[in-house]
C-alpha cells in the first residue's frame, strides 16, 4: 500500500483529514461521525432483532440533540427521549415521529405536559404525585387520552464498576417501590378513562460497564410487577429500563460491545416471566451517550503554552468549560492528539486549559504530546459527543463552537457557529427609570 504521507502525519477521524476542516469551519469544533452513529444504533436494534422480543431502542436526546442528529436517529427507526419542551421542540423541527417520543422529567410542568398531549407523544413517564394531577387535568381540557410509564425508583444506583443498594432510595427522580408509593400511584390510575398505565420505567445511572446492576434492576421490578399482578391483576405491557451504558473515553475504561447489554437484560426479563409464569412485555431502552458519547471530537487550536519549570506544562486551547464542562464538573477523563503532528513519538507531558477565568477549567491533565507542540498547533480531543455541545454554556461570552457531521467522505455543517450578535440577542438596554 501506497503511503499518503499527509495521512501519516494528519489525524484522520471518520475518513477525513482534521486539519482541513479545522481550517475550512474553524475551531472549536465538534466532529461527528455519522456511520458511527448509525452502527451504534444498529448495534442495539440488532441485538434485539436477534431476540425475537418486541423492544424500542429511544435515544435519550439530552446527550446531544439537535435537528440533524434527530434526523439521523429518525431515519435508525430509533424512538426518543425528550426531557423538555425545548427538546421536544427539536424533535418536531425534525419531524420526528411523535408516537415515538417519549417525555420525561421530574418536575414537568404544565406547559410541558400541554404541548406533549397537544402533540400525541407515544408516552409520558410519570415521576411523581403532582404530576399525575397535571396530566388529568390537561387530559380532561384537550378531551384526550395518554399512555403513561410510572418510574420507580429500584432502590440500585449503579456506577462504572460497581452498584449501591439502597433499600429506600434517596433519590429526586421516581416513585419509591420499598415505600409503597408506587403501589399507590398504580391504584390511583387503574382503570382511569383517561390515562393508561402502559408499563414500569427505571433508570440506574450513567457510565455503567457491568451488566449486574440492571440485572438487578430487573429482578426488583418483577417482585413488583409479581406483586401487582396478584393484587390488582395487573401485567405491564412494556418495561423500560433505561440507560446509562458506558463508552471507552480513555483506554482504562472496558466497555461491553453494546449487545451484550440487551442480551443480559433480555435474558433476565425471559427469566423473570418463566419463572413467574408472567407475560413477557416489551422492553424498551434509552441508550444517550452509547449512542453518541464515542462518535464524535472536539478540535481546539493551542494559543499559550506556560512552561513552570519542574512542575507543569500549561497547553491552553480555544475553548475548554463552555464547550465541554465534564472534566470540570466531574473529573471525566478524556484522550487527545495533537491532530497536525498525528505521528510524532510523544515524549512531552502536559496539562490542557481551556481559556475561562476559572482554575478548574482543565480539559485534561497529563496527557502524552510531541514535544514541538507549539502556538497554532490543533487538538483533538476524543469521545466529545455526548453531554458536551448539550452542555455547553455561554460563560466569559464566548460563542458557541460550530457543529460538523461527516459520512462518506463529505463534510456538512449542521450547527452554524454562534457570532457575537446572537450572543446579545436578549439583552435589552437599560435607559436609567
Ligand atoms: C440520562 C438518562 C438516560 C440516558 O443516559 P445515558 O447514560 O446517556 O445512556 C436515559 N434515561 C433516563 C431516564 C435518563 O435520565
Amino acid at each position: 500500500m501506497v503511503q499518503n504521507t499527509v495521512q501519516k502525519e494528519h489525524l484522520y477521524f471518520a475518513s477525513m483529514d482534521v486539519t482541513k476542516l479545522a481550517e475550512k469551519y474553524g475551531t472549536p469544533l465538534f466532529i461527528y461521525d455519522v456511520e458511527k452513529i448509525r452502527s451504534n444504533a444498529r448495534a442495539f436494534v440488532d441485538a434485539f432483532q436477534k431476540e425475537n422480543v418486541k423492544y424500542q431502542v429511544a435515544y435519550a436526546s439530552k446527550a446531544f440533540s439537535s435537528i440533524a442528529m434527530l434526523q439521523v436517529a429518525k431515519q435508525e427507526g430509533l424512538s426518543l427521549d425528550v426531557v423538555s419542551q425545548g427538546e421536544l421542540y427539536t424533535a418536531l423541527q425534525a419531524d420526528f415521529p411523535t408516537d415515538r417520543i417519549h417525555l420525561h422529567g421530574n418536575n414537568k410542568n404544565i406547559e410541558e405536559i400541554e404541548m406533549a398531549v397537544e402533540h400525541d407523544v407515544g408516552c409520558i413517564v410519570l415521576d411523581n404525585f403532582h404530576e399525575i394531577e397535571l396530566l388529568e387535568y390537561v387530559l380532561k381540557k384537550q378531551g384526550k387520552e395518554m399512555n403513561v410509564l410510572l418510574r420507580v425508583t429500584p432502590g440500585i444506583e449503579a456506577h462504572t464498576h460497581d452498584y449501591i443498594l439502597t433499600g429506600q432510595e434517596d433519590s429526586k427522580f421516581g416513585f419509591d417501590l420499598a415505600n409503597g408509593q408506587a403501589d399507590k400511584a398504580l391504584a390511583q390510575l387503574l382503570n382511569h378513562d383517561q390515562i393508561h398505565v402502559v408499563g414500569l420505567h427505571c433508570h440506574i445511572g450513567s457510565q455503567i460497564f457491568e451488566t449486574d446492576g440492571f440485572i438487578m434492576a430487573v429482578q426488583k421490578l418483577f417482585d413488583v410487577i409479581d406483586h401487582w399482578n396478584t393484587e390488582y391483576n395487573y401485567s405491564p405491557s412494556v418495561l423500560n429500563l433505561g440507560g446509562g451504558f458506558g463508552i471507552r473515553y480513555t483506554d482504562d475504561d472496558e466497555p461491553k460491545p453494546l449487545a451484550a447489554y440487551v442480551e443480559a437484560l433480555v435474558a433476565e426479563v425471559k427469566k423473570q416471566t418463566n419463572a413467574r409464569k408472567l407475560n413477557m412485555p416489551e422492553i424498551w431502552i434509552e441508550p444517550g451517550r452509547a449512542i453518541v458519547g464515542d462518535t464524535a471530537i472536539t478540535v481546539y487550536k493551542v494559543g499559550s503554552i506556560k512552561e513552570i519549570p519542574g512542575v507543569r506544562t500549561y497547553v491552553a486551547v480555544d475553548g475548554g468549560m463552555t464547550d465541554n464542562i465534564r472534566p470540570a464538573l466531574y473529573n471525566a477523563k478524556y484522550e487527545a492528539v495533537v491532530a497536525n503532528r498525528f505521528n510524532e513519538p510523544k515524549s512531552k507531558t502536559v496539562s490542557i486549559a481551556g481559556k475561562c477565568c476559572e482554575s478548574g477549567d482543565m480539559l485534561i491533565w497529563d496527557l502524552q504530546v510531541p514535544e514541538s507542540i507549539q502556538s497554532g498547533d490543533l487538538l483533538a480531543v476524543y469521545s466529545t459527543g455526548a453531554y458536551s455541545y448539550s452542555m455547553a454554556s455561554h460563560y466569559n461570552r464566548f460563542p458557541k463552537a460550530a457543529v460538523v457531521f461527516v459520512e462518506n467522505g463529505k463534510d456538512q455543517l449542521v450547527i452554524q457557529r454562534e457570532n457575537f450578535a446572537d450572543l446579545v440577542k436578549n439583552d435589552l438596554r437599560y435607559d436609567s427609570l
